[in-house]
């Protein structure tokens, strides 16, 4: 046995010290400079200032200063306002349910006060003013002062006596950067706020308070000329959730995701189910590698999003995230209607004039007069048929969109929205008929999606049954491949794949997911080990366990030029109709498109 793993004699267990407490907690909550400037900005906001001043110096390295024009906190209050857990916005687990303020966690200045050098200059109505300064840890008494009415708070030195902290900080640069980027968000969340910063003495933002309520001038005058520009407004209410914001018309769209913001509640969060809803609403909309710019604001009843998740408050979960998708979806698809009528446009055959006849351009996403269906979510056009759950789907009991407008006068409800298969084309496309026309179906994409979506059921329910190939297969494996068949072991037979060494340099594969029954088993086990090496710990569990679900749903799915029968694609439509999310292939892409009548005759000029 070595020394290292030999017993050491158990340490005492003892409390920690209060200062050391909040220092480790500091780590959590104000890593860097900018992290402290938007705990300081939203005390002011919470504060109720109507004008907010911020200072920074050598990128916030040296000072990170913040005054407003808010309430205060009076003189008995500034000891208990640098305490953990001391705040004066929520007082119970119901208040926590339906959180109104940007704070409510009472360790945002304890933290920041115990890893900098901190004073507070502070007065509230009608009260004389009162200060206070804490120096890592050690804090000190109240001392009368003169001051505004209001708050100012400077934040010196920030992990100046944490080594270990102040290592991870970047360049004066970099971290001013960062900083700048905090008050440009808070001025876009907080378009009734006028902000000023000044960066080393010098003026570098003045922003007035902006009189459109919608806040849509402010964003123009944070994000530039350029932007605005190219952007287009949303303005969306379903239901209690009100989408507003501005985003960027699909040839806008740059390399690069230099501006792409979301608010909830005014709060500026990292949010996958937002991401992707934007993402979903540009599918088929931009070239390549562009990405959309957006800055999306999300208002909503407080308690329908928990904002209890993360310790810097960067992230929430909604109590209904399919409704919150949906809403964000359908209000950039509403914006870019106008874009999404000049891409049709692009799909008329040369010659085929009067073209402008059947390119209509959409009225609005739900209008079941569209001519060409392009990337909605099936649920949103199934509903403009037949009478489908769509609010069940939604998650949201009471949401009313208009999609369920009574449908009178429309035809009797088809026995299947994607109707009947025909034919295939090219061994890539399924050919259907449905009640409006002709479906046209991306067989690999739409099938992909559906044995992704089952995978990840499978294993949310720990029933991913594995099937022993009739013949174990081996195969020569890279150094890395060998590393991940080790390393995620468990995984991989969670996963239903059984792979065991073959040798020093080959791995052996005895069984693979019954569902993939079809897939070529070294082809399938290389892809997942390649994703399970490659995947970084950064990314969350959920995502790293839905990429390697989407690699696996990509070998298991029905490969282009297999010739299918009819049987098997009506088996496809209806898959497809029974499958959360299948409009849409695992990149984004849209699995089938729906070709009204009206398209058709217009195509060949035919009047009806
Ligand atoms: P939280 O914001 O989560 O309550 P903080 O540590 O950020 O926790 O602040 C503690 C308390 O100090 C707040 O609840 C508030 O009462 C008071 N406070 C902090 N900053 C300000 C400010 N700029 N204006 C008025 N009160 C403030
Ligand atoms: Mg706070």
């Amino acid at each position: 046995m070595s020394e290292a793993s030999a017993p050491r004699p158990a340490a005492a267990i003892r409390p920690l010290p209060e200062p050391l407490i909040s220092q480790i907690a500091a780590g959590e909550v104000v890593e860097r400079p900018a992290a402290a400037l938007r705990e300081l900005l939203d005390n002011a906001i919470d504060a109720g200032a109507r004008r907010i001043t911020v200072r920074l110096q050598q990128g916030g390295l040296d000072l990170v200063a913040v005054e407003d024009d808010g309430c205060g906190i009076s003189a008995d209050q500034l000891g208990l306002a640098l305490t953990r857990h001391a705040t004066s916005k929520i007082a119970s687990l119901d208040d926590l349910e339906q959180v109104r303020s940007l704070g409510f966690r009472g360790e945002a200045l304890a933290s920041i006060a115990a890893v900098a050098e901190v004073d507070i200059v502070s007065r509230s109505a009608s009260l004389a003013a009162a200060a206070i300064t804490a120096n890592n840890g050690r804090i000190g008494p109240v001392t009368p002062a003169a001051g505004a009415p209001g708050t100012a708070v400077s934040v010196r030195r920030l992990f100046h006596e944490i080594p270990a902290r102040r290592q991870f900080l970047k360049s004066a640069a970099t971290e001013g950067g960062w900083c700048v980027e905090m008050v440009r968000r808070a001025a876009l969340a907080h378009p009734g706020v006028a902000f000023q910063l000044w960066v080393d003495g010098r003026q570098t933002l003045n922003l007035a308070v902006d009189q459109d309520s919608a806040g849509l001038q402010r964003i123009a005058d944070v994000l530039g000329k350029s932007f605005a520009q190219d952007a287009l407004p949303l303005q969306q209410r379903i239901g209690p959730l009100e989408v507003r914001g501005l985003v960027c018309r699909p040839t806008a769209a740059r390399p690069r995701a230099d501006v792409q913001l979301f608010f909830v509640n005014r709060r500026w969060v990292r949010d996958r189910v937002l991401a992707h809803a934007v993402r979903a609403a540009y599918a088929d909309l931009l070239h390549g590698a562009l990405l959309p710019q957006y800055a999306v604001l999300l208002d909503l009843p407080p308690e329908r999003v928990d904002v209890n998740v993360h310790p810097a408050k960067s992230e929430v979960r909604f109590r209904e995230s399919q409704a919150v998708h949906h809403a964000v979806y359908t209000a950039i698809k509403q914006a870019l209607a106008p874009a999404l009528g000049a891409r049709v446009a692009v799909a008329t055959p040369a010659g085929a004039a009067p073209a402008a006849s059947f390119v209509r351009p959409p009225s609005g996403v739900s209008a079941p007069s569209m001519p060409w269906q392009t990337g909605l979510p099936l649920t949103q056009q199934l509903a403009t048929w037949a009478p489908l759950p769509t609010r069940e789907l939604a998650g949201m009991p009471h949401v009313a969109d208009g999609a369920d407008a009574d449908p009178a006068g429309r035809q009797p409800p088809p026995e299947h929205p994607l109707g009947h298969a025909m034919a295939q084309l090219h061994g890539v496309y399924v050919l259907a008929q449905n009640a409006a026309g002709l479906v046209v179906v991306d067989m690999h994409a739409a099938h992909e999606r559906i044995v992704y979506e089952r995978l990840k059921a499978a294993w949310s329910a720990q029933a991913l049954a594995s099937q022993p190939l009739l013949l174990p297969v081996a195969f020569e494996a890279s150094g890395r491949e060998l590393g991940a068949a080790e390393e995620h072991a468990t995984t991989l037979s969670a996963l239903g794949l059984d792979i065991t060494p073959g040798g020093p340099t080959s791995l052996l594969v005895r069984a693979i997911p019954a569902m993939l029954g079809r897939a070529d088993p070294v082809r399938l086990v290389r892809a997942v080990l390649a994703e399970l090496a490659a995947v970084g710990s950064s990314r969350g569990v959920e995502e790293r366990r839905n990429a390697v679900l989407a690699s696996m749903a990509c070998h298991g799915a029905i490969r282009a030029n297999r010739q299918l029968t009819l049987a098997e694609m009506d088996a496809l439509l209806r898959d497809m109709e029974a499958t959360e999310r299948s409009d849409q292939c695992n990149h984004g892409r849209p699995t089938w498109r729906q070709i009204d009548m009206d398209a058709l005759d217009a195509l060949f000029l035919r009047g009806r």
